[in-house]
């Protein structure tokens, strides 16, 4: 069901690229998304309608989504859910007010002080996936931080859904209404980011665009990125594990099984220095997966080249092996696992030992679910309020402070070969270079 690589004795040098790890070619997929985006850019809201019938497979009269429709979803949502979706959002409100930053001032020089000044973007689009799953969670993980920057403008987008009269799932709907957000939008795919990026009679263009999704959500971004902001790239799910002999292998078990349920594509990759533990989690996977409502799904995604078991000599070998892996999801099962965990450099999320699993980051932990995949954790963070902050330096210098840098700005210029640069500090001087 899983396979095996065995790395005790000496790690290999090229560790990265071994491991296992999804094939996915989002470079492939830009000649794909390509013409859809150009066509949204040309033809607007009729493209993306006409995107929709073709790759969603439903007819729609329009691509903004009418405030009832929200409001209904809201008024039918099982209460349950609703208390459930309401505790989700305190927490990670409660997480992600605390990540809000003050400007800060800095004396340089007497007279000359430089400010960071965070400003939050105007406007974003927010992509919610809803292709195989649906992701009311990602409402909460795309919104709730979005709020806390203080982004005036914002507006979720969703795949539109053929067994619910082509809106987006009601569940998302519902999650809208929650959090507040009535600007909502039944689109999916790569035509939902360009209709943020180029604006629509239906839709006005967003400054920005985040939230995760499949290769072709992903792709346009990489495309349009520039003309419009981006989050990282936040593709199929991953999760590894990190455990030693202290591990409960059905914990481990349900753990890597949880993850691998998002997507065929989806990796589950446990990093073991016990060969004990693994055969327990070998043993134990099968069960588990027949025992799941998605057990195709599920096989096929810890059977993939993307999935598998790796065996270490020692812990200290695996923490190699899980930096270099830079997974989305970092789970940590060991002896002092809270220690192990303060040693890892490269991870979207890290959950420490038995009782933070991956699920409980999906949904409640406070934390952000949305991550950064594919390697991609080793130079970028998860989404958070600081995503939709740009920081501004203002700089303020009186003519006294200015006075003392001039010299030191000429000879520079004049290292750079840009004498206009010293001309234009000297021309406030009367063109004299005043001493430092
Ligand atoms: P999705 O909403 O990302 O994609 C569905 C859209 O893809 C459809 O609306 C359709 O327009 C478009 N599409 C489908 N087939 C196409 C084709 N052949 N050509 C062009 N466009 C096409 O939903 P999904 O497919 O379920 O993918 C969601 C992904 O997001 C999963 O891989 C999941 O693991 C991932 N995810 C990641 C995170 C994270 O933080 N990294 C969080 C949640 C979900």
């Amino acid at each position: 069901m899983i396979s095996r690589i065995d790395m005790r004795g000496s790690l290999p040098e090229n560790l990265r690229d071994v491991l296992p790890r999804a094939e996915l070619d989002v470079e492939a997929a830009l000649e794909k998304v390509r013409p859809i985006c150009e066509d949204v850019r040309h033809r607007g809201a009729a493209a993306v309608r006409e995107l929709t019938a073709r790759f969603d497979g439903v007819e729609i009269a329009s691509t903004r989504v009418a405030k009832e429709e929200i409001d209904r979803a809201l008024a039918e949502l099982d209460p349950r859910v609703r208390a459930a979706l309401e505790e989700s959002i305190r927490r990670a409100r409660k997480v992600h007010r605390d990540q809000r930053r003050n400007d800060t001032t800095t004396e340089v020089v007497p007279g000359g002080t430089v400010t960071e000044r965070w400003v939050p973007v105007e406007r974003v689009g927010l992509y919610v996936p809803g292709g195989r799953a649906v992701y009311p969670s990602s409402v909460v993980m795309n919104v709730v931080p979005a709020q806390e920057a203080g982004v005036a403008s914002l507006a979720v987008t969703s795949p539109a859904q053929r067994d619910f009269g082509g809106l987006p799932h009601p569940t998302i709907l519902a999650a809208c209404a929650l959090l507040g957000v009535d600007e909502v939008y039944n689109v999916g795919g790569a035509q939902a980011v360009a209709m943020f990026a180029y604006g629509t009679e239906e839709c006005a263009p967003a400054t920005m665009v985040t939230g995760p999704g499949n290769i072709w959500v992903a792709a346009a971004k990489r495309l349009l990125k520039g003309r419009i902001g981006i989050d990282s790239e936040a593709g199929p799910t991953e999760i590894a594990i990190l455990a030693d002999s202290t591990a409960d292998p059905v914990h481990v078990a349900a753990d890597l099984i949880s993850q691998a349920e998002h997507d065929v594509i989806a990796a589950a990759v446990l990093v073991t220095d016990s060969v004990e533990l693994a055969e327990a989690v070998e043993k134990e996977l099968p069960g588990q997966v027949a025992a799941t409502k998605h057990s195709e799904r599920i096989a096929e995604a810890l059977g993939g080249r993307q999935s598998g078991i790796v065996l270490v000599s020692d812990v200290e070998a695996g923490l190699k092996v899980v930096d270099a892996y830079a997974a989305e999801h970092l789970e940590i099962h060991t002896a002092d696992a809270a220690a192990v965990a303060a040693r890892v450099r490269n991870a979207g999320a890290i959950f420490v030992g038995t009782y933070a699993p991956v699920s409980l980051g999906d949904y409640l932990a406070g934390s952000n679910h949305v991550l950064p995949t594919g390697g991609c954790a080793c130079h970028s963070s998860g989404l958070s309020v600081q995503s939709f902050l740009r920081g501004i330096h203002v700089v303020d210098y009186t003519r006294e402070a200015l006075a003392g840098a001039a010299a030191h700005v000429s000879v520079l210029a004049d290292a750079e070969d840009l004498p206009a640069h010293g001309a234009a500090v000297r021309a406030r001087f009367d063109w004299e270079v005043p001493n430092p």
